[in-house]
């Protein structure tokens, strides 16, 4: 077990002065043209393929670190950038998480860089599981994948909603009801190779934030697949679903829900950076902006919404830490996952709301970019479980009962 500890070691503290250069040097200044034009920002991506921030090894370096904090610093890092691009940057590593919570070593080894590709040739992976009809409710999802026992293939038929990098990604990872009768436990997840005939992007969303990440529909028309697809293999699947269907108790999560748990940290470092960006920016304004006389931060009315958001962003980034590290240490045991996504997200929200208070008519133009990340902030109390969800988790964590 690695030690916990506050203080980052060498290797942290150097990830997170990369990432931060990067961040500051070329992803802060593209923030605003990406957000206006509402695109994929392929350059920036491209550009940090080059120096080896955008790719499977970068993600797997940050995995390997036993304190599990690597990752959060780099990610508050990223979104202190932008979060448009930061997702943009990101959003493969949930089909990563994907298909490293589902599937063996050498499916690993074989979809993985492929959802990245490489510098000169960047590919992008997308996780599919949320539909028009099953967001929250991931149960309920209607995509049903087919098993044809002469071809050895799987047929998935769908329309998955609101997936990030949907339809521009090499590899999409799919969540799909192989026997819808058992609900959540009759799920499986599939990767669809690249350029595999039937799947093809729907309405691209246009959306209130994180306005530079790609997010569309997919939809799944006869897809087949090789039976080698499957994550985790046939083999272990069956044996799964005979013992649900004989009322056997639960060994395994549901494919989905294993994926969001783990990545929960993440998502609140994402939350984070946002936060402190925006924070940042009203504590220097605050302290140059003059009014009756004086800079607005000698009033206690403004000085104290800077304390109070310098003390929730540390709240949040220690809940993160925290969870960061239990999740490579032994796991969470009261739900710490969803602490941490739900405490960051809803403090983002409300630090980038204050930052455009503090920057009073300023803050609402974009030349001070705090209205943007006020959109950004929000995404995150949706996403990868809402705000009621983590709740709802924590408090049956805390209860051991099946709070409805
Ligand atoms: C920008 C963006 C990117 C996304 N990227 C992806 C992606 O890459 N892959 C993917 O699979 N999905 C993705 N999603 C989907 C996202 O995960 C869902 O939108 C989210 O889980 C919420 O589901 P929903 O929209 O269906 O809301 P619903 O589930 O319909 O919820 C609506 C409201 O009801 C509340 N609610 C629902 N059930 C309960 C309950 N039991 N108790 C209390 N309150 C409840 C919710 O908290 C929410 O406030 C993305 C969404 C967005 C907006």
């Amino acid at each position: 077990m690695a030690d916990f500890s506050l203080q980052l070691n060498d290797d942290q503290l150097q990830i997170q002065e990369w990432v931060r250069t990067f961040a500051k040097d070329v992803i802060r200044p593209a923030a605003q043209e990406w957000d206006e034009r509402e695109e994929f920002p392929w350059p920036v991506v491209q550009e940090a393929a080059k120096i080896g921030l955008y790719g499977w090894e970068f993600l797997m370096n940050n995995m390997a670190d036993p304190t599990g904090l690597s990752m959060p610093v780099s990610i508050e890092e990223l979104f202190w950038g932008d979060a448009g691009i930061g997702m943009a940057i990101m959003g493969s590593g949930l089909a990563a998480a994907g298909i490293a919570g589902n599937g063996t070593p050498e499916q690993l080894m074989e979809w993985v860089p492929q959802c990245y590709g490489d510098a000169n040739d960047v590919k992008l992976g997308a996780f599919c599981v949320s539909e028009p009809d099953a967001g929250s409710d991931v149960s309920s999802l209607r995509t049903r994948a087919v098993y044809d026992e002469a071809k050895d293939e799987w047929v998935l038929n769908g329309t998955k909603a609101w997936i990030t990098n949907g339809g521009i990604a090499n590899v999409h990872v799919v969540v799909a009801a192989v026997d819808p009768a058992l609900k959540g436990r009759g799920q499986a997840s599939f990767v669809v190779p690249p350029n595999t005939k039937g799947l093809s992007q729907g309405q691209k969303y246009a959306k209130h934030g994180i306005k530079a990440s790609h997010t569309a529909e997919v939809v799944l028309d006869d897809v087949r697949v090789p039976g080698s697809c499957l994550l985790g293999g046939k083999e272990k699947l069956d044996a799964k679903l005979a013992r649900y269907r004989e009322g056997g108790a639960s060994s395994g999560k549901q494919p989905a829900m294993a994926t969001f748990e783990a990545t929960r940290p993440a998502v609140g470092a994402q939350a984070l950076g946002v936060a402190r960006a925006a924070y940042e920016i009203a504590l220097d304004y605050a302290k140059e902006r003059v009014a009756f006389g004086k800079p607005i931060i000698m009033n206690q009315a403004i000085a104290f919404k800077l304390a109070n958001m310098a003390t929730q962003i540390d709240a949040a980034r220690l809940l993160i830490w925290r969870a960061a590290w239990l999740s490579k240490n032994g796991g969470f045991k009261n739900a710490e996952g969803s602490m941490s996504k739900y405490f960051a997200s809803e403090m983002s929200v409300k630090v980038t709301e204050e930052a455009i208070q503090i920057l009073g008519g300023y803050g609402y133009t974009r030349e001070y970019h705090v209205e943007r990340m006020h959109r950004d902030a929000k995404i995150h109390t949706i996403f990868e479980g809402t705000s009621e969800i983590q709740q709802l988790v924590i408090a049956r964590a805390i209860s051991g009962l099946r709070v409805e």
